[in-house]
């Protein structure tokens, strides 16, 4: 059975329809494309066809490009990998424009057979561009489904003619949020935004477009780009609008990307240099375009992390092979800030909560949380009424441990203290099934301990959420020493049933995530004492691709909490620990200077809580240098303070798989998604100059740049970390 069908109709229309068989939504492989053309020419040939409709055998209408298949195309084109993804991407275009065309005379674009998508869910990537070649799209009124251009969003761009058309319809400005900031839109957005032409109900979508179709003249499915005298909508690069629009778009990219992301200044670029020629010529340009993109290893990087592993690791790369665990009633012990947001979370997913506190009061506040999401949803049109009286009605909120009963799941969320933990552990498990899973939410305290107050220390393990929990896509899952397979699973399954993204680690101090951020935000206050200008500090963790500067992270998360995590972990550690940046940050916290919550930290706030410029009296205590550091010695300290840390978590077994540690990076704190994550970035630098890096830095700056024994052995031999620990490594 091939992806694609088609029928021919005695009204005259063949219906192509698209049906990848064993996948849940249609992605295109290259193989598929061919059947495409196949198809068109067949129809296109045939007299007694009048026109094409295109459409979906499922209720959605395409996940996109298979992005595996461009690593195939890479691989396989030996010493030119450059000119396979160019003579791939151009044998698409070629296709997209024989269906565009139609037929038609060059000349009098006479003759033509009309054309008509029929979208009958959910539509990106190229299943949008493949609906933009065609003379018209129906998209089917579910307000749930989305169409839209993502790419931008795993580092590359539209790159199968999407950039082209859709530019040229709507013109750069009004493309850019599609394009350049890949946002998806429902049907009755996507028409405001001709993305789409007709909205209809889904039982009429395909009669309205073959409808369409026979009715169609030769002057509806001319591509205005074809006719004579066509003029970019919103002016090209040499009219006085279009002028105005480019350059300010340029400098809006460099502003939103800091020159980090090259896909978007490519598609810019594409978009610029395509209107100035006619179209045709237009695609190869975008092709040029594209394939320097795809060439670039910050692309490679991101789709492998952000599109490849994520989804490899949410369906359960790493999953023990035990039966079903789907979570079906949850009982959440703490309902404060996490407490609550975990609540919300798995009410939202259908499953029933149990939201237990020591006060009645504030377990009802925890359920007032849900109801305020919710709220936010229903007044920006995302939730209904109905769903919204759904997922409340699934929350109970009590102090009474004995609702706990049939609760297959318990994620403990109580204060960070062991005896507090202990005491709601023994009073939980003594109510729970036997063969329910305990989890704690901890994010400092060995869960191999608080097992210790479990009678069934098999049974427990860390499911560690990051706040705010209904915004952060990571969940950490943490095994302690006795977590078995079951408990594992059971995590596992719940967090793919909320819709989160699960790495799984062993235990040590700070789990993963926590482990290397705060090296980070360390590195970035022994700057500050070390006289390297904030702004310096700053602007070169931006400028690397960190959502957030040390600093500002800093104010965000409370200065009080950094000085906690400092004296816990003086005191767990003793002698070993580093106490350089705590001169800093004690001396803000005895000012009064906490961070945002304070309205006062590294940085000046106003009234209202708007975070102003730095904070001028941080040099008065700790005087700027005469002399600064330069921009890559900053970003490289700030960087390999934070990857080290991860590859020391490969080295010791608290990673056990490279993929979460790149995914978990970029979800759990921002590392530099450009990067594709923190072993992505070591093998861009490569072994060799990482490890130059590494003993340069560390004989400037101290031992915690060590060069790792893994990464040096790594520049002997000639290998990068996805070479020696990916999962074709494993595997062979
Ligand atoms: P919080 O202080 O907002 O909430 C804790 C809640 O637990 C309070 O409502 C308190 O009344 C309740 N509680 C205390 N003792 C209890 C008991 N015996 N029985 C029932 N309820 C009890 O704290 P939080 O920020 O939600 O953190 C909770 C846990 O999550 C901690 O272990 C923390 O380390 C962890 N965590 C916090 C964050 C974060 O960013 N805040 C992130 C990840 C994990």
């Amino acid at each position: 059975m091939t992806d694609f069908t088609m029928e021919k109709g005695a009204d005259g229309v063949a219906v192509i329809t698209w049906d990848v068989k064993d996948k849940s939504m249609n992605v295109l492989t290259r193989e598929a494309f061919a059947t495409v053309e196949t198809l068109i020419d067949d129809a296109l040939g045939d007299e007694a066809v009048k026109g094409i409709v295109i459409t979906s055998g499922k209720e959605t209408f395409a996940g996109g490009m298979d992005l595996n298949t461009l690593a195939k195309i890479r691989e396989e084109s030996g010493d030119d990998p450059a000119q396979g993804l160019f003579d791939f991407t151009m044998n698409g275009h070629r296709i997209l424009r024989r269906l565009e065309r139609a037929g038609m005379d060059p000349k009098t674009n006479k003759g033509g057979k009309p054309v008509a998508c029929a979208i009958t869910g959910t539509c990106m990537g190229i299943g949008t561009e493949i609906a933009l070649a065609c003379h018209r799209r129906f998209m089917a009124d579910n307000p749930k489904a989305k169409i839209g251009l993502p790419e931008i969003l795993v580092g590359i761009f539209p790159g199968g003619g999407g950039t082209m058309r859709y530019s040229r319809m709507v013109g750069a400005m009004a493309a850019a949020p599609v394009l350049l900031e890949g946002r998806s839109l429902n049907p009755a957005k996507a028409k405001s935004a001709q993305l789409i032409d007709e909205v209809v109900p889904a039982d009429e979508l395909l009669a309205k477009a073959k409808e369409w179709v026979l009715t169609a003249g030769d002057a509806d499915i001319v591509k205005p780009w074809d006719q004579k005298g066509w003029k970019m909508p919103g002016g090209a690069p040499y009219h006085p609008a279009g002028f105005m629009t480019f350059v300010g778009a340029s400098a809006m990219i460099n502003g939103r990307t800091k020159g980090v992301y090259p896909a978007a200044k490519a598609l810019l670029s594409a978009v610029y240099e395509g209107a100035l020629v006619p179209f045709d010529t237009a695609l190869q340009i975008e092709a040029r375009w594209f394939t320097s993109v795809l060439m670039n290893p910050s692309s490679s990087a991101m789709i492998r992390s952000l599109f490849i592993n994520k989804e490899a690791l949410e369906k359960g790369a790493n999953r023990p092979a035990v039966d079903d665990q789907k979570v079906k009633k949850v009982g959440v012990l703490g309902a404060g800030m996490m407490g609550a947001g975990i609540a919300y979370a798995s009410a939202n997913a259908g499953i029933e909560v149990v939201l237990i506190d020591n006060a009645q009061e504030a377990a009802e506040k925890g359920k007032a949380y849900s109801e305020g999401l919710l709220d936010k949803g229903i007044q920006r049109k995302r939730v209904t009424e109905e769903k919204k009286t759904q997922v409340l009605g699934r929350i109970t909120p009590t102090t009474d441990y004995a609702a706990l009963e049939g609760c297959d799941l318990i994620v403990e969320a109580v204060f960070e203290d062991v005896g507090v933990k202990a005491e709601v552990t023994a009073k939980a498990e003594a109510v729970i099934p036997a063969d329910a899973i305990f989890a704690t939410n901890t994010s400092t305290l060995p869960i191999t301990e608080l097992a210790k107050a479990s009678a069934r220390p098999e049974q427990f393990i860390g499911i560690h959420f990051f706040s705010p929990v209904d915004k952060m896509m990571l969940v950490e899952i943490i095994k302690g020493k006795q977590t078995g397979d079951v408990a594992v699973a059971k995590a596992l399954d719940f967090v793919r049933q909320i819709r989160k993204t699960p790495i799984v680690v062993n235990d040590a101090r700070f789990f993963y995530a926590n482990r290397c951020i705060i090296p980070y935000i360390n590195e970035g206050i022994r700057m500050v004492k070390e006289g390297v200008a904030p702004a310096l500090i700053e602007n070169a963790a931006k400028l690397v691709g960190m959502p957030l500067g040390p600093l500002q992270l800093t104010d965000e998360t409370s200065i009080d909490l950094g000085v906690k995590i400092a004296k816990a972990t003086k005191a767990a550690m003793g002698e070993a620990y580093d106490d350089t940046s705590d001169e800093v940050i004690f001396w803000m916290a005895d000012e009064g200077r906490l961070g945002r919550k304070s309205n006062a930290g590294f940085y000046a706030y106003d009234e209202k809580g708007k975070r102003q410029g730095l904070w001028d009296g941080l040099s008065e205590k700790f005087p700027v240098a005469e002399e600064q550091p330069d921009l890559t010695e900053v970003q490289h300290r700030l960087l390999f303070v934070q990857v080290l840390e991860a590859v020391r978590a490969l080295e010791e077994d608290v990673l056990m798989d490279i993929r979460e540690g790149d995914v978990g990076a970029i979800l759990g704190w921002g590392f530099a998604p450009w990067s594709g994550g923190p072993f992505s970035w070591l093998d861009i630098l490569g072994a060799e100059y990482a490890t130059e890096r590494c003993d340069a830095l560390t004989e400037a700056y101290g031992d915690r740049f060590t060069t790792p024994d893994v990464l040096r052995d790594m520049a002997k031999k000639g290998q990068s970390f996805y070479g020696r620990f990916g999962p074709e490594a494993k595997a062979a």
